[in-house]
C-alpha cells in the first residue's frame, strides 16, 4: 500500500502522518514544501517519493500521478478536503474501486464508518483499490529508533487542458464553521452547562481562542447544538492540538472521537470523572460560572 498525500506549503493535512503510517511507512508526499513535511514524518516515513506540483489543482495532479501509482495496488489518502478531492479522480482514471471514509485499510479488508460513523461495514476488496482513511481514528505514534526514510523525487507532467476550478483566493478557514474533524482547537460543552444560553457562551469563548465549538451526545440530544458538532463514536471524529471541556464527564464513547489532543483542559465540579482524569490541566470548579468569568475578562480586555 502507499499513501498520498497533498501538502501545502509544508503542512501536512489532517490524517496525512496517520495515512502513512497505515501504509507501513511508504508515501508520495506532492504539493509544495515538502522537504518541511517529510522531517514532520520522521519516525514514520519508511520510504518518501515526493512530487513538487506548487499549487493544488485535483485534475491536473490526478492526471499527473495517476501514471506513477499504476503499479501500486492499493492507494490510501488522508479524508481530508485535499484528500477528498484527488481520491475519486485518482480511482476514476486508475479504473479502480473507491472505498471513502474508511476506519482501517489492509489489503484484504477495509473497515468503512457510514451513516455519520453509527454504522461499521467491513469490505473485502479487489487486488486494487484507491481508499481514504479518516483523520483522527487510528492514531499515530512517531518510532524515534527507525532509521531515516529513503527519499526520492520524482517530476511530472501536469495536464493543463485537465479542468480544474479557478482558485481567487484561499481563505483561513473560520473556526466557528470549520469541520469539527479539522479543527486544531476546540471548546467542548457537556451536561454540567445548564442552559442552551451557556453554547453561545462557549462558541463566544471559542471565537477569542480561535477554537471551535464541539459538544456531547447529551447536549445534541437536547437540540442545543446540532449533530455535526457532536463528537464521539455516533459524532464526529476530531484530533485537536487543545481541547477545552466544560462539564464534560468523559463517557469513552465522547473520549474515543477525541483523537490524541497534546493539550486537554478539563472544567468540572467533579474531580475523579474520567475527563478530569484525561487532562493536563483539570479546573474543579462550576463550569457556567467558569464561562461567565471568562466572557468578562475577555470584555474587559476588549474595553
Ligand atoms: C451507543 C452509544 C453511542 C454514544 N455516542 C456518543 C458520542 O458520540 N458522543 C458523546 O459525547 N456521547 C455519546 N454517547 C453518550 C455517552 O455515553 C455519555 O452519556 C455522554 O458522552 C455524556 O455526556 P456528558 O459528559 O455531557 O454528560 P454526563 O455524563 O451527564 O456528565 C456531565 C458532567 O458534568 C459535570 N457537571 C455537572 N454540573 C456541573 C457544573 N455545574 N460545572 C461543571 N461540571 C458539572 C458532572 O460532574 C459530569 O462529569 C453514546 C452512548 C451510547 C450508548
Amino acid at each position: 500500500m502507499i499513501a498520498v498525500v497533498v501538502v501545502r506549503a509544508g503542512q501536512l493535512p489532517a490524517g496525512g502522518a496517520e495515512a502513512v503510517a497505515e501504509c507501513a511507512g511508504r508515501a508520495l508526499l506532492a504539493g509544495s514544501g515538502l522537504a518541511e513535511a517529510a522531517a514532520q514524518l520522521t519516525g514514520i516515513a519508511t520510504e518518501l517519493t515526493l512530487v513538487e506540483l506548487g499549487d493544488f489543482q485535483p485534475a491536473a495532479w490526478a492526471h499527473g500521478l495517476a501514471p506513477l501509482l499504476a503499479h501500486e495496488p492499493a492507494v490510501l489518502l488522508p479524508a481530508s478536503p485535499d484528500g477528498r478531492d484527488l481520491a475519486p479522480r485518482l480511482a476514476g482514471l486508475l479504473h479502480r474501486p473507491l472505498y471513502a471514509g474508511a476506519t482501517a485499510v489492509g489489503p484484504q479488508r477495509i473497515e468503512l464508518a457510514r451513516n455519520g460513523g453509527r454504522e461499521l461495514h467491513t469490505a473485502t476488496p479487489g487486488p486494487e483499490f484507491v481508499a481514504t482513511l479518516q483523520p483522527g481514528v487510528r492514531g499515530v505514534e512517531a518510532h524515534p529508533h527507525l532509521p531515516a526514510a529513503t527519499v526520492g523525487a520524482v517530476t511530472v507532467h501536469l495536464y493543463p487542458e485537465a479542468r480544474d476550478p479557478l482558485v481567487l483566493d484561499v481563505q483561513p478557514p473560520d473556526p466557528a464553521t470549520i469541520d469539527l474533524a479539522e479543527a486544531p482547537r476546540i471548546v467542548g460543552g457537556g451536561a454540567g452547562l445548564d442552559g442552551p444560553q451557556r453554547i453561545t457562551q462557549l462558541a463566544q469563548l471559542g471565537a477569542a481562542l480561535g477554537a471551535s465549538m464541539g459538544a456531547t451526545r447529551v447536549i445534541t440530544d437536547r437540540g442545543w447544538v446540532p449533530h455535526e458538532r457532536q463528537i464521539g463514536t455516533t459524532g464526529v471524529v476530531v484530533d485537536p492540538q487543545l481541547y477545552i471541556a466544560f462539564g464534560v464527564s468523559g463517557a469513552v464513547q465522547h473520549t474515543s472521537g477525541l483523537g490524541d489532543p497534546a493539550h486537554i483542559i478539563s472544567v468540572n465540579t467533579d474531580q475523579y470523572c474520567p475527563m478530569m482524569q484525561l487532562a493536563d490541566l483539570a479546573i474543579v470548579a462550576d463550569a457556567n460560572a467558569t464561562l461567565d468569568a471568562l466572557l468578562d475578562l475577555l470584555a474587559e480586555n476588549a474595553s
